[in-house]
């Protein structure tokens, strides 16, 4: 007899599945057609940029040809974006594909990665499936970077270390000051990547910021995405910005045609949207405002630099199914932060919905 548990990788029955924030699909399933507040996953409010909406459509006859499997036209835009070269940019289906081809790329058995804790769960997952060790490092309490902390969790047998600014879910940032301190004193064979997913948000003037010259480094690099700011987060697309010799390696990994044709068009108008990205970023500016008043009703914001935001309600997991039950959907249950739940930024109206919700309910 066939033997499933017997003969698959073993190292798999360890994995937990991702758990998404519900769909939107799976949410009408449960909760019918009323109006939904869906701030469960950090998707952006104002739908997909409208520019990518119509180059998608224009696409759609030629569905029958295979896509460009290096993403070209793709690279080429993202660099003039970013003011680097082509050769210095990656793409993939979404940066959680990245995040799957850097740990194939770089990780054996029994290697290790350093990531900080509580953060997003694609580096740890990247690690489980090579069969890696996972060194989590506390954030301080306040939730900045414990950068000292981490220099120290870096062994001879670290292949990765990960940085996530802002930092989802607490949406605090690494500072430059920071980074520049780690980067001084890590050793050499330590590969640094920097998530920025939400960097677009993100405002304080000393934060780490992606340069050009930062390019220098063949030891980093920076991922992006299109699923938050540009609202394609069904479309999966993300890129790497860093050193062409490490993607030369990366591409030997991945799928050859890693993103598709509607993906790749998308991306390219997103980028010129820019429009949809200012009125994005002014929404979520408005709404990090907006959320500060529940500091005034007991319950306390982590100062966010992202289009969410962690707020302390006492237990996450009860004020979650609570408010679930009228249709608002958040966050809540990550590991260590149990007071919490993570809002994302809705609309104006969405956002008020929310903030009587747990008024009532916290
Ligand atoms: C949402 C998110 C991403 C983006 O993932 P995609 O696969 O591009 O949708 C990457 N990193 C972090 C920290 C995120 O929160």
């Amino acid at each position: 007899m066939f033997n499933t548990g017997q003969q698959v990788r073993q190292n798999l029955k360890d994995i937990e599945p991702y758990k998404p924030g519900l769909s939107d699909e799976q949410l009408r399933r449960e909760l019918g057609n009323r109006p939904l507040v869906k701030l469960n996953s950090n998707e952006n409010t104002l739908g997909p940029s409208p520019l990518a909406v119509q180059a998608m459509q224009a696409e759609l006859p030629k569905l029958h040809l295979y896509p460009d499997g290096g993403s070209d036209l793709v690279r080429e835009a993202i660099a003039a974006h970013h003011g680097v070269a082509p050769s210095n940019v990656f793409v993939g289906n979404g940066s959680d594909d990245i995040i799957k081809l850097i740990s194939e790329t770089f990780l054996d058995d029994s290697d290790e990665i350093v990531m900080p804790f509580p953060s997003f769960s694609q580096y740890a997952f990247g690690a489980h499936i090579m069969k890696a060790k996972v060194v989590s490092v506390p954030l301080k309490a306040d939730f900045t970077y414990d950068v000292e902390r981490m220099l120290a969790a870096v062994t001879p047998r670290t292949k990765l270390l990960y940085l996530c600014t802002p930092n989802n879910p607490t949406g605090t940032v690494l500072r430059q000051a920071e980074f520049s301190w780690l980067m001084e004193r890590l050793p050499e064979h330590v590969f640094v990547v920097v998530d920025m997913a939400y960097d677009n948000y993100a405002t304080s003037a000393d934060r780490f910021q992606f340069e050009p010259r930062l390019l220098s480094r063949p030891n980093l690099c920076c991922l992006y995405t299109f699923s938050k700011l540009y609202g394609l987060a069904g479309l999966r697309v993300g890129y790497a910005l860093g050193n062409p010799e490490v993607f030369s390696f990366m591409h030997r990994v991945r799928e050859p045609f890693n993103v598709n044709r509607i993906a790749q068009v998308g991306a390219i108008a997103a980028l010129q949207d820019v429009e949809h990205v200012k009125r994005s970023k002014q929404l979520a500016m408005q709404s990090r405002k907006q959320y500060e008043v529940l500091n005034e009703y007991g319950m306390r914001c982590v100062p966010t630099e992202a289009n969410f935001v962690l707020v302390d309600v006492g237990d996450g997991v009860r004020v979650f199914e609570a408010l679930r039950k009228e249709g608002i959907l958040l966050r809540a249950g990550y590991p260590g932060l149990d007071a919490y739940v993570r809002i994302t930024f809705g609309t104006e109206a969405e956002n008020d919905l929310c903030i009587e919700g747990l008024r009532r309910t916290v």
